[in-house]
């Protein structure tokens, strides 16, 4: 009996403990939104975004698909479309396409640096509705591919800067616009610009680049606009899984055949996925957006010390985003077999594309694979990839600046770490900066975010103004 309560008394204890900390786990104060209004010519604004989507500076990884003619074009305009910033500003170009222009600041403090990319991915141009590369403007829509990826954000530095200067403005200290022309195909324009401001000790309080953006439904239980600020990126790596036999006609098999080994791999793979870890980025996500999330999952967020192994089976059994935000993830997309289908293959290769967690590295993904394997039939070796970036410092001036900003723009928005799956030319910026932020100045619903990279891109006009907004009160508090 005695044993009966004790076991009751705990049960409350334990009930107790996480209502009064879901109770407790109340919206903390979001960064400081400002109510100054933000005027700057917006016809301009938009014209000059039509005149950049106009330029095909579509990047190949075969160079020769590429015309030169349509990057060198699309340069050469810029010093007519933002005529205060050429005036004011001196601008270096670089190998790879890397153009680096330097506002000079009132002081000699660290500087900040805004990032975009002025290349596009290809387009299919019959699944489009209207041309990829006219910019037309219709019912306050701007069609055209680079719309949101990422001429709005060159465009929208840019403005914001012609604006501020015209109006007189000095910023604080030294800003450097980075654009490169090829970071859709790994180009090496940032790694330049990194290279340069490494050999000339120019220390960096912050740099932003393309990443996140003001999107909603996308956590549990939030309905507010929500403003994710990338402060890591997860790594990739492709691994490829080779079994050879000594072929043979397909009419008389014996066992073990390359493909079944590979089958029984993947099979191994799927069922030990990598353990999840809550990194950084995940918990101040958590931390942040979990409190504006409904009862039943801040009752989880606000108790992770113990719901933890719950979100952990939830995770593995959907899968999804938000497994993806813990854990490295492994995804088969490859195989190949023989060269006919009566023919025993001699070698059969089966390719995963895997995205590390930032507590993984390719090494030690690799090594985990194998141990999970264990098969010597089947040998495991990495193509291709890269480490997960630095985690960038969230506790700091320079994130209250791009949160204070985010919320000042999008009002009503919640500003939130995250951490990013794709891969950005802000990775390169890890060397020399833990103040490395991945932000798309926009607002994007699902189906908008969908058009990037896919056909259909476009903009609202409103969105490209925001942008512009956005970055004139980052630049102000520079
Ligand atoms: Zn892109």
């Amino acid at each position: 009996m005695a044993y009966l309560y004790v076991l009751l008394g705990l049960l409350v204890l334990f009930l107790g403990v996480v209502i009064i900390r879901t109770l407790n786990f109340k919206v903390k104060e979001n960064a400081k939104a400002y109510d100054e209004e933000i005027t700057f010519d917006t016809n301009k604004a938009v014209e000059n975004l039509r005149t950049l989507v106009r330029f095909k500076t579509v990047s190949y990884r075969d160079g020769s698909l590429e015309d030169n003619a349509e990057f060198e074009g699309l340069l050469n305009t810029l010093p007519k479309l933002y005529p205060n910033v050429y005036k004011t500003c001196t601008q270096t170009l670089m190998d790879d396409r890397a153009v680096l222009i330097l506002w000079k600041g009132k002081n000699v403090g660290p500087a900040t640096v805004l990032m975009a990319h002025y290349d596009v991915v290809p387009v299919n141009e019959n699944l489009w509705d209207k041309p990829p590369f006219e910019a037309i403007l219709e019912n306050g829509v701007i069609w055209g591919r680079g719309t949101l990826d990422t001429k709005v954000t060159v465009n929208g530095i840019l403005s914001a800067a012609e604006s501020l200067i015209e109006s007189g403005f000095t910023p604080e200290n030294d800003i450097y616009f980075a654009f490169s022309g090829g970071e859709e195909i790994n180009g090496k324009g940032a790694v330049n610009i990194v290279d340069y401001f490494e050999k000339n000790n120019i220390n960096l309080a912050l740099v932003v680049d393309e990443g996140g953006a003001v999107v909603e439904n996308v956590f549990p239980g939030v309905n507010k606009p929500c403003g994710l600020i990338g402060i890591a990126e997860k790594g990739l790596m492709d691994v490829l899984y080779t079994s050879k036999s000594a072929g043979g006609h397909a009419s008389a098999p014996k066992p073990n055949s390359p493909i079944i080994n590979l089958s029984k791999t993947i099979l191994k793979v799927e069922s030990k996925p990598f353990k999840m870890h809550l990194t950084k980025p995940v918990l101040e996500m958590f931390d942040t957006l979990g409190r504006h999330s409904s009862f039943v999952y801040k009752m989880i967020f606000a108790n992770l010390w113990c719901f933890s192994p719950v979100l952990n089976m939830l995770c593995k059994k959907q899968g999804g985003e938000l497994n993806a935000l813990m854990r490295t993830t492994t995804a088969f997309t490859q195989a190949k077999g023989s060269a006919a289908s009566n023919v025993i293959p001699p070698e059969a290769t089966f390719i995963s594309n895997m995205r590390l967690n930032p507590a993984d590295t390719m090494d030690s993904a690799l090594q985990y694979l194998k141990k999970t394997v264990n098969d010597d039939r089947v040998e495991i070796t990495k193509i291709h990839g890269m480490n997960p970036s630095r985690i960038s410092e969230t506790n700091c001036e320079a994130y209250d600046k791009v949160a204070s900003s985010v919320v000042s723009t999008w009002k009503g928005s919640i500003a939130a770490p995250y951490l990013m799956m794709q891969c950005s030319d802000s990775r390169h910026y890890g060397r020399i900066s833990d103040k490395v932020y991945r932000f798309s100045a926009m607002d994007l619903t699902s189906e908008e975010r969908a058009t990037i990279h896919g056909n259909n891109e476009r903009i609202r006009v409103e969105t490209l103004l925001k942008a512009v907004e956005f970055y004139i009160r980052l630049i102000k508090q520079c």
